[in-house]
């Protein structure tokens, strides 16, 4: 067909929600510009393909189901064995794959693979085609990554985990500053012969060497750090082209996104059908995040004397290993507030609840792709982020795009639930808050990026110019 002379590229994700989802909607927007991509997967993921395959009936998108021992998205994440296993599996698959497309037409060009997949890096280079590093997370979080490595902050006592003394990062566009507990646990105690130290350098170094960089931002949102890592990277290959979010209009893309609604996803619809405008905040913690019984405690307590209405998505509790607890929503609580909550255990249509009118405000433990979701719907944001990129996405949300308040930081935190249940019915409160004001500006700027002549739309024309310029 016509919409597949454009060159062909390799999409390469991790199966984890939080990376497959976007480097999915990514896949879209290149099938949609007349690119021939393959996607690898694993059999677990095939069913995420659903959605593309049916938009994209023409055949310029190939799944590559690699015959490998399964790592489903559900276990518990340990990134430095399931990488190895995958690369250990996936690599020989490549190779040969590779192999068997070096008279395929039109010809491979370039390898798009998730950031964590850095030995990609040197595969490309061996099969004489491109790596593109796709970030699931903000420019804000690969900036402050390469901080870290240009200028390794130091400590007497690197394993004082509790330490909350201010360590600055000048050179950063806005010089911000964080607790020393914040700073990711390798770069406290890392060096060196630690694996998880030694991992994030390559991971570090296979970004600086790689051909470009993808994002799912928008320079309304990031400009300055994406012109920060411009100048960092020492080249200008790096496309901002988001929020790569799936149309409204679409419906089996926003609905099956990363997961089957644990409620049927049209009840969870009619409930917020019947609510009034900006009422009701969704409170989720996305695919990984468990709260302990502590924090749910409070959490339902602030739910509960708050009266505002909400959808609040509780995981599954995780078994007890000794180590951290993890807590269930009593059965109770969804008795006592039945008229005004609805509790979704399991898996959450999250993008369609957040993009109701009804929703006004967001409660989230800032995953990069739930920041996104939440500001391009204009929702208020309630930070408390957990781990990983959470805090430096918490710190763009709130200090740079004045979009949310701070309710929660690191696993360890426990609200106060009469605070936390006031932040609760602010967020909801007057048309004309800040942080409503900020929230419908960041959504409308998000909007104009994508739309036609706007900032990622532009991006996304000259990573796809680029990539067939690539295989003439
Ligand atoms: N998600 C969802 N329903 C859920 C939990 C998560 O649809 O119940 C989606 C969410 O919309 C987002 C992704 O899964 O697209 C989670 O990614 P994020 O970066 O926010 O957090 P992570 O799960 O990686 O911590």
């Amino acid at each position: 067909s016509a919409a597949a002379n454009g060159s062909h590229v390799l999409v390469y994700p991790i199966p984890r929600s939080g990376h497959v989802i976007p480097l999915l909607d990514l896949t879209h927007r290149l099938l949609t510009r007349g690119l021939t991509v393959t996607v690898l997967v694993t059999q677990n993921e095939v069913t995420l393909l659903q959605p593309l395959i049916s938009t994209h009936s023409s055949c310029s998108l190939k799944p590559f189901v690699v015959p490998v021992p399964e790592t489903p998205l559900s276990t518990p994440f340990s990134p430095i064995e399931a990488m190895k296993a995958m690369r250990e599996h996936h690599e020989p698959a490549l190779i040969q794959w590779f192999k068997s497309q070096a008279t395929v037409t039109p010809p491979v060009v370039a390898i798009i693979s998730d950031f964590m997949l850095e030995w990609t890096h040197d595969l490309a280079a061996r099969v004489g085609v491109k790596r593109i590093v796709f970030s699931p997370s903000g420019a804000c979080d690969r900036s402050f990554s390469f901080a870290l490595w240009k200028d390794p902050p130091k400590k007497d006592d690197p394993n004082d985990n509790d330490d909350s003394s201010p360590t600055s990062f000048p050179k950063l566009p806005n010089s911000p500053i964080y607790p020393w507990w914040q700073l990711p646990p390798f770069h406290r105690n890392g060096k060196e012969g630690d694996p998880s130290w030694e991992r994030w350098r390559n991971i570090n170094l296979a970004e600086r060497a790689s051909w470009g960089f993808v994002f799912n931002s928008f320079a309304g949102l990031e400009s300055r750090d994406l012109e920060h890592l411009k100048r960092e990277l020492g080249h200008d290959r790096v496309w901002a082209v988001g929020p790569l979010l799936p149309d409204r209009h679409s419906n089996d893309a926003v609905f099956n996104r990363g997961g089957t609604s644990s409620l049927p996803h049209q009840h969870v619809m009619l409930w917020l059908d019947s609510r009034e405008d900006n009422s009701v905040v969704y409170v989720s913690f996305g695919s990984r995040v468990t709260l302990t019984s502590a924090q749910i405690e409070v959490l339902t307590a602030a739910l509960e004397q708050s009266r505002v209405q909400f959808i609040f998505c509780a995981r599954e509790p995780r078994e007890k290993n000794g180590r951290e607890d993890s807590g269930a929503v009593s059965d109770g609580f969804e008795e006592r507030v039945r008229d005004r909550g609805l509790v979704i255990r399991g898996w959450a249509p999250q993008l369609a609840i957040l993009r109701h009118r009804a929703v006004g405000a967001f409660l989230t433990h800032c995953g990069w792709n739930s920041v996104l979701e939440g500001l391009a719907a204009g929702a208020v944001m309630l930070t408390w982020p957990m781990g990983a990129d959470q805090y430096t996405n918490a710190k763009l949300v709130v200090e740079q795009a004045g979009a949310g308040v701070r309710v929660g930081e690191g696993t360890r935190t426990i609200p106060d639930p009469t605070e936390l249940a006031r932040l609760l019915v602010r967020s909801l409160e007057g048309s004309n808050g800040s942080e409503r004001v900020r929230a419908r500006e960041i959504s409308r700027a998000a909007m104009e990026a994508v739309a036609q002549g706007g900032s990622s739309d532009k991006d996304l024309d000259e990573l796809v110019n680029r990539l067939n310029e690539a295989s003439k």
